[in-house]
């Protein structure tokens, strides 16, 4: 059966981490609506210029057009065996509409990472992304002053080293903003999920490995 792994939980959780080293682990793709916007601002594409200001302000985009993304990313090939869907859904209408999408493809597993909102700000504003490939420097592991030397993803970053910076949705205002975003419209949503036998929540203050382990 096809291994469909929903992660939820707030900006700074450790969804994004967890979901990257599972999907790596079980062979099946991490699919981050965050990375595919983020990647579609960066290469200035017509996406890109229609998200960008929401996405600076910490507001959620349309839930007609992230839908259609995540629908035409589950359809490929290398998702039939399953994926590891990180910040989507966020409201009760994607919630609905990936229900839809699962058809004859298995339940969904949802796993709710939880962390107070102190240490999801303090996490946040520690948080760092290689400005050329996207990768995220573990704020948990590593102090801002001693972030890896390496990521790897292109071939820049493996030969001059990973261009460590903040994301722009990062700073104290939006970080408020995004989590006052989370309270309403994400959280009643994981309230729907919670009744399902498929649901587990986990406590996401313990260290990165046994929040691995508890997955
Ligand atoms: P993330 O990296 O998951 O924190 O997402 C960064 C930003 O992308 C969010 O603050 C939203 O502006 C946008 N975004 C990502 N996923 C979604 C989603 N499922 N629904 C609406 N907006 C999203």
């Amino acid at each position: 059966m096809a291994l469909n792994l929903v992660m939820l939980g707030p900006p700074g959780a450790g969804k994004g981490t967890q979901a990257e080293r599972f999907a790596r682990e079980h062979g099946i793709p991490k699919v981050s609506t965050g990375d595919i916007l983020r990647e579609a601002v960066h290469s200035g594409t017509e996406l890109g210029r229609q998200v960008s200001t929401l996405m600076e302000r910490g507001e959620l985009v349309g839930d007609d057009l992230i839908i259609g993304i995540v629908r035409e990313r589950l359809a490929r090939p290398d998702a039939i065996a399953g994926f590891v869907l990180d910040g989507f859904p966020r409201t009760a209408a994607q919630a609905d509409a990936l229900d839809a999408m699962m058809g004859e493809r298995g339940p969904v597993i949802c796993v709710e990472i939880q962390v107070p909102d102190e240490e999801l700000i303090r996490r946040v504003r520690a948080r760092r992304v290689c400005e050329d490939c996207g990768a995220n420097a573990d704020a948990f592991v590593h102090q801002v002053d001693a972030l890896p030397d390496l990521c790897q993803n292109t071939e820049r970053c493996r030969s001059i080293g990973p261009k460590w910076v903040a994301r722009s949705d990062d700073s104290a205002a939006v970080v408020r903003e995004r989590l006052k975003v989370y309270w309403r419209d994400t959280q009643p949503m994981i309230e729907y999920y919670s009744s399902r036998p498929t649901f587990r929540s986990i406590d996401g203050l313990q260290t990165p490995e046994q929040v691995r382990e508890a997955l």
